[in-house]
């Protein structure tokens, strides 16, 4: 561990006043596309390369990793949000024909967030799609994106999660319809959601038929991993997103 990030609270950013100038080399995908990223900066949002680059590994001495099996595309919006808290969404997250978002690039954001150990971001991923749902009521996540939480998500991811409440609260036959026409085979979709997904669609139904509607409301604090009470009554209280009721 660096001396900078431990100086620092949890909660803050890094600031250049105190960093130190080390930098360190990431080479994403096939073609080891390079990266040179702030030490103190990476480590301070992840274990994983806290671990790797502050160890007695291999890497940590030449200040170097490779990640062979990750994204450009992702590692670079990783890298924008490291620097400049930026996630817009690209075109990847969009249906190409209607131009809707759909979350599918997003969610390889989440999903990297996962591997390497990142839970801020993490929560700004979650943080942002669940604001875009509760602006737009007609979107959901693509199948694909649905696909990809399920496969490399573990089983108790809050994306999983939201993932698995969010088609539930808004699926309509015309889902299904939509996703075959952009030629998206929805028969992506894993038994495993599926079934979560039938069991889902069935107890809201059962709410509603019971005049329990005010029980279906998704709330952002259910998909974020709060230390304990205390600070998930802090972060409710501060957060100001809107529940989807919807
Ligand atoms: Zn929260």
């Amino acid at each position: 561990m660096t001396g900078g990030a431990t100086m620092r609270k949890n909660t803050d950013r890094p600031s250049f006043r105190t960093m130190k100038q080390t930098v360190v080399t990431i080479l994403v995908g096939k073609t080891e596309k390079a990266y040179i990223i702030h030490l103190d900066l990476l480590i301070h949002y992840s274990e994983y390369f806290r671990a790797a680059f502050t160890g007695s590994f291999k890497e940590a001495e030449d200040k170097k990793i490779s990640l062979s099996d990750v994204k450009k595309s992702t590692f670079d919006r990783f890298v924008d949000w490291l620097y400049y808290r930026e996630i817009s969404p690209t075109e990847e997250d969009k249906d190409p024909e209607t131009g809707r978002l759909q979350y599918r690039g997003i969610i390889e954001l989440y999903i990297l967030g996962d591997k390497y150990q990142i839970p801020k971001l993490r929560k700004y991923v979650i943080d942002h799609i669940f604001q875009s749902l509760t602006t737009s009521l007609e979107l959901l996540p693509s199948p694909g994106a649905i696909a990809r939480a399920y496969e490399f998500l573990p089983e108790t991811s809050p994306m999983r999660k939201f993932m698995l409440d969010i088609f539930a609260r808004r699926f309509t036959p015309y889902y299904i319809t939509r996703a075959k026409k952009m030629n998206k085979n929805p028969s992506c979709l894993q038994n495993e959601f599926l079934i979560e997904a039938l069991i889902k669609i069935a107890d809201n139904t059962k709410a509603i038929n019971q005049n329990q509607r005010s029980t279906l409301k998704l709330k952002l604090c259910d998909y974020h991993e709060h230390a304990d009470d205390k600070e998930r009554k802090q972060c409710e209280q501060s957060h100001g997103v809107a529940d989807i009721d919807r």
